[in-house]
């Protein structure tokens, strides 16, 4: 499974942080069109990232922004974006509008105008689907049936996590989509470690996340054990806060660091440091997962996590009551 990890930020300081800390130990990167629209599309990868060649770039269109910040975006700007900055092995995603299939879909079929130049770039393109405010699943699997027919190279599903909190009926939409394609899947905005076991167990091949960027914002120190601290010295009444001593961590931010207090800077360069720790948090699970699958004790490792997480244990419950998944657990 493959992490796609966010790596835009506004302040260049933070950028430079990154992807010094990022690109020596991972290859995909994603960044959204409507935080990178205003640069020349010809110098996203070599000068505003500085994106080493072998690396991959997934450049997402900006859809969920639309509906964040309401503003309008015409997707023949995005699939335009696309071809200039992207190179051969790339990912571009269709333009979603989130909660309105039927526009998605519409935004789906005008890329496919563009199909043969993404072609001819060895460029992946991949629709994006939306559901409808029901959250229902039938409803991806329908939309994900009318996907599978066109010619995409993937399809991906858009920020479940924001729609809903429930993981369960996260796990039951995802697993609908996969029961009508063989495409690879790819799911957007993971914003917690038992999706991504859940993700794991559903075999699903990509995922993106911004959950180590968005966190460090306010000051959370991703814990190994697939919890938080908060590190920051704003609430005093925050659960589990950590404030002083030695980072319990080894990673190339936190021996950079040190001290836990060097957390709680009001300097931009500290919150890269603190995403890139997260980041780590994030591989080392997502390692542990790649492992287990290749040596055969992933489901021995997906139970411990269980007996840790109701949430999880509910939602694997429910699925294998399902025909959707062909083993239970
Ligand atoms: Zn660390």
């Amino acid at each position: 499974m493959i992490f796609v990890a966010s790596i835009w930020d506004c302040s260049q300081e933070r950028r430079d942080v990154l992807k010094n800390l990022f690109y020596p130990y991972h290859n995909d990167f994603l960044v959204s069109f409507y935080y990178v629209r205003h640069y020349d599309p010809c110098k996203l990868r070599s000068s505003i990232l500085k994106l080493p060649k072998e690396k991959r770039l997934w450049l997402d269109s900006g859809g969920f922004q639309i509906m964040t910040k309401k503003v309008h975006i015409d997707p023949n700007d995005v699939y335009q974006y696309q071809l200039k900055s992207l190179q051969a092995g790339d990912v571009a995603f269709t333009l979603d509008i989130p909660s309105n299939p039927t526009k998605t879909f519409e935004n789906a079929k005008i890329a496919l105008n563009f199909k043969k130049q993404f072609e001819d770039q060895g460029i992946k393109l991949y629709a994006v689907i939306t559901l409808d405010s029901s959250l229902n699943p039938e409803v991806a699997r329908k939309f994900a049936k009318k996907i599978n027919k066109l010619d995409f190279d993937g399809i991906a599903i858009g920020a479940l996590t924001k729609l809903c909190s429930r993981l369960w009926q996260i796990g039951l939409i995802i697993a609908s989509v996969k029961s009508v394609t063989t495409k690879p899947i790819h799911v957007m905005g993971v914003s917690g470690y038992d999706l991504m076991y859940l993700l794991a167990w559903l075999d699903i091949d990509s995922f993106d996340s911004n959950k180590h960027l968005k966190g460090a914002k306010y000051r959370e120190y991703h814990l190994i054990t697939g919890s938080l601290a908060y590190v920051g010295n704003h609430h005093a009444y925050r659960r589990r806060f950590v404030r002083n001593g030695f980072t319990p961590c080894f990673c190339p931010a936190c021996l950079q660091m040190k001290k836990l207090e060097k957390f709680q800077e009001s300097d931009a360069k500290v919150v890269a440091y603190l995403a890139a720790h997260n980041f780590f948090v994030m591989m080392q699970h997502l390692r542990l997962i790649t492992l287990a699958k290749d040596e055969g004790w992933f489901e021995r490792l997906l139970q411990e996590r269980m007996l840790r997480s109701s949430r999880l244990r509910k939602a694997i419950e429910i699925l294998s009551r399902t025909s959707l998944v062909s083993r239970g657990i």
